[in-house]
């Protein structure tokens, strides 16, 4: 699924240094960031931090002050969007209300002085693709907001751009039919093969859809990694909170060893301890078990506790422990009932273990990320 695959109209995009400022405000940090020729490749963070300006930069919409962005050799950053050969695809789906189906996808093609006779055929090629055979002659307001998307789509791709830029393009739509398209998108993508940016705040949809993820805040790439890495191994503390749920547990570090709660942690193999001093241990509920007595840690770093809560969340169980030292670590559990006997009662003596492949430790930068 996360395979990129080449091809030949495909190109690689090497962003350099690149910054947009508003008055005192950085949207854009000296941004470094490689694509991949034909890779998909995800812009995910919080509202705010630059997601779109970035986008806008590559599109042409918008003018950095200060940078580079090439597409293969070639320095585009004084083309206009016109001349990037670029789809675009935006969350608002931007079709014009008052043409039909048929007309808004041949846009692209006629602004390209495409000879009439072939823009039949492609836009039926692009309605195929996108799954919305036979629509041509539809008006925009006859359309549900799935298929408007898709009109946006197969508008973006009907001229073969070299490069895809989709800004949130599903986060009008409603759960289902999101996580849907989702899947319909990385097809698409699988067989077209263009270099896609995609931009999303979402962490599900970025770690579902990308070969790889740039996490970005305060207009800076806080990591770029696969969707696995960027989970499993965060860069920094930003990350861990901002990718899946987690606790932390400061850890002391010494000598190559690291201490949290007065004890000394058993680590994974990958993982060495750099430097002294302060860290972070990374505690994810579906990595921690709760395990009957300190005798069933095999090969884990344990912690004791007391239930403070348990709440019932369907397809699995979440128990929230508090920690001698006050802390409260939920743990994530199946809820199938044989196992259900292995859970203490709220008030109980909890034990719970953490896997030696598990425990990974994050540098304690709550300092990165602030201002310049
Ligand atoms: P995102 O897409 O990640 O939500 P944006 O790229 O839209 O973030 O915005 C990044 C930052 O730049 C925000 O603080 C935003 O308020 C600011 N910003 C974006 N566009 C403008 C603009 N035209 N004028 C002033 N500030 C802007
Ligand atoms: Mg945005």
């Amino acid at each position: 699924m996360n395979q990129t695959r080449s091809h030949t109209a495909a190109l690689p995009i090497t962003i350099r240094r690149l910054t947009k400022r508003y008055g005192p405000l950085y949207a854009l940090d000296r941004v470094d960031l490689d694509v991949r020729s034909g890779e998909f490749l995800t812009l995910l963070g919080p509202s705010g931090s630059g997601k779109t300006t970035l986008l806008m930069a590559l599109a042409g919409f918008t003018r950095p002050d200060d940078g580079s962005i090439r597409f293969g050799t070639e320095e585009v950053i004084r083309r206009p969007p016109h001349k990037r050969d670029v789809g675009m695809v935006f969350q608002n789906y931007a079709l014009f209300p008052h043409m039909n189906v048929q007309a808004n996808i041949s846009f692209p093609l006629r602004l390209r002085k495409v000879p009439a006779r072939d823009i039949d055929e492609r836009v039926r090629e692009a309605l195929a693709r996108v799954q919305l055979e036979g629509l041509g002659e539809r008006r925009i307001d006859q359309l549900s907001g799935g298929q408007r998307q898709r009109v946006a789509l197969a508008r973006a791709i009907v001229f073969e751009p070299r490069v895809l830029l989709m800004d949130e393009p599903l986060s009008a739509l409603d759960k289902k039919l999101r996580e849907h398209m989702q899947i319909e998108l990385r097809r698409l993508h699988e067989s077209l093969g263009m270099t896609t940016v995609y931009v999303t705040h979402d962490q599900r949809e970025a770690l579902t859809m990308s070969d790889r993820v740039a996490v970005i805040n305060f207009g800076r790439v806080m990591q770029l990694d696969t969707p696995r890495k960027i989970y499993d191994l965060p860069a920094n503390k930003f990350v861990a909170d901002f990718i899946g749920e987690s606790t932390f547990l400061p850890v002391e570090a010494s000598s190559g060893k690291a201490w949290c709660q007065g004890r000394e942690l058993l680590l994974a193999d990958s993982v060495s301890v750099g430097g002294t001093g302060r860290q972070l241990l990374m505690l994810r509920p579906e990595r921690l078990k709760l395990l009957p007595d300190e005798d069933a840690a095999d090969d884990m770093n344990v912690f004791r506790g007391t239930v403070a809560q348990i709440a019932f969340q369907g397809e699995s169980m979440l128990v929230v422990v508090r920690l001698e030292d006050g802390t409260e670590v939920g743990v994530r559990g199946v809820t199938r009932q044989q196992e259900m006997a292995a859970v203490p009662e709220v008030g109980g003596h909890a034990v719970l273990g953490l896997d030696r492949r598990d425990t990974v430790l994050i540098p304690d930068d709550d300092d990165a990320g602030g201002g310049r």
